[in-house]
């Protein structure tokens, strides 16, 4: 099965009771049994159910792995993870990370004994450098948030093969329809599927799809034992955003390839973040990767906070919101929404300075877009 059809079809079954074409909401918490320990795969809704089983498939399916997972949220998901390591292990990731996965490391598991080294990923030759003994995993985003750096994810996996690490991608930016990372060597592919795969800006979700049988069995002993599992509902809804994941993701990828263009000659703006540009450093990267370059565009305005304040408060469109990925626009300011967990002096040292604005380019017709950046710079 190509892509396109998997979005669709992959890992689904034939419901047996009445042939519903869509699978049924299980909004139940346990399940009958014919005789005390005979029952019919499903006991009680935390370790098992029927709607959560068909999305857990459909991510199998799309990153070409063997097992797929679904969490209560994106943050769960990567919980469940950090859950695998113990006190004194260490973690190296990215020092452009989502704000969110920066505080679970760092004011979490942090707590608990874990090392985390923040580096710029992108200097493959200075990782082996930080590699000691107790490193145990990598964790990249690629692209990272909000800077738009690309992480070569194969040049990483050789280095994670060669040390005994493990290799997790964070896959929300790019969903599987733009870059696959097993195929490019990963262990563990992690999804905030609350942004482009449910896409509506509707549901809280985390995905996990990995393909080694050991591990995925200790994640699903996690995903059992804490408890963070998503419920019936946002599994149907998030599984009804895949279906039209690939036809979103190209009006994504085709609406940010305008604007960025735009902005790029725009008199106003500095700075355009965006793969696409052939003097983007890590271009030969993405265009080997990923399929397309994405829906997310930063760029920076010549001026201070007062004026981007006006600016982000002046769209029309475009709605100034945290997240990302959902069918309609949005507009955010890093350095006070989605990263002002991230201590200023570190903010500053990897970019995300006061004058940074970050899009989210939904799928609405390109021309009013334009002419709402345009209104708003204006
Ligand atoms: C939103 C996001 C997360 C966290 O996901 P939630 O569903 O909000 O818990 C993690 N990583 C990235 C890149 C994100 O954008």
């Amino acid at each position: 099965m190509k892509f396109n059809t998997k979005t669709i079809h992959g890992g689904q079954i034939k419901e047996k009771a009445y042939g519903a074409v869509m699978p049924p909401i299980y909004q139940t918490s346990t399940y009958s049994q014919k005789s005390p320990g005979e029952h019919s795969g499903y006991e009680y809704s935390r370790t098992q159910n029927p709607t959560r089983h068909a999305l857990e498939r459909s991510i199998a399916s799309l990153e070409n792995a063997k097992y797929g997972l679904a969490f209560s949220s994106g943050l769960s998901a990567i919980d469940a993870i950090m859950k695998l390591f113990s006190p004194g292990d260490e973690i190296i990731s990215t020092n452009d990370l989502y704000g969110g996965s920066y505080r679970l490391f760092e004011k979490v598991f942090k707590k608990f004994g874990l090392k985390f080294v923040f580096t710029d990923l992108r200097n493959l030759n200075e990782i082996e450098n930080l590699i000691s003994s107790k490193t145990k995993l990598i964790w990249v985003e690629t692209p990272t948030n909000p800077m738009i750096n690309i992480v070569d994810i194969e040049g990483l996996s050789k280095i994670c093969k060669t040390n005994n690490l493990l290799l997790a991608v964070d896959n929300t930016f790019s969903t599987p329809f733009l870059q696959k990372p097993i195929d490019l060597g990963a262990d563990i592919v992690m999804h905030s599927a609350t942004k482009f795969l449910a896409g509506h800006s509707d549901v809280i979700l985390g995905l996990l799809a990995l393909s080694r049988d050991e591990l995925a069995e200790k994640l699903f002993f996690m995903q059992n034992s804490s408890g963070a599992i998503c419920g019936p509902m946002d599994s149907f809804l998030t599984l009804r955003g895949i279906k039209t994941l690939h036809v979103r993701m190209q009006r994504h990828c085709e609406n940010a390839r305008v604007i960025a263009n735009y902005l790029k000659k725009h008199d106003k703006v500095d700075n355009v973040y965006w793969p696409g540009f052939e003097n983007h450093p890590n271009h030969n990267i993405a265009k080997s990767q990923m399929n397309d370059f994405g829906g997310m565009i930063s760029f920076t305005v010549k001026g201070n906070f007062d004026l981007v304040k006006r600016i982000t408060s002046s769209f029309k469109v475009f709605t100034l919101a945290e997240s990302l990925g959902g069918v309609e626009s949005l507009v955010n300011h890093p350095a006070t929404m989605t990263h002002a967990s991230i201590p200023k002096e570190e903010r500053d040292k990897i970019g995300i300075t006061d004058n940074l604005i970050r899009l989210s380019v939904g799928i609405e017709d390109i021309s009013d877009l334009v002419d709402d950046i345009e209104q708003a710079i204006n």
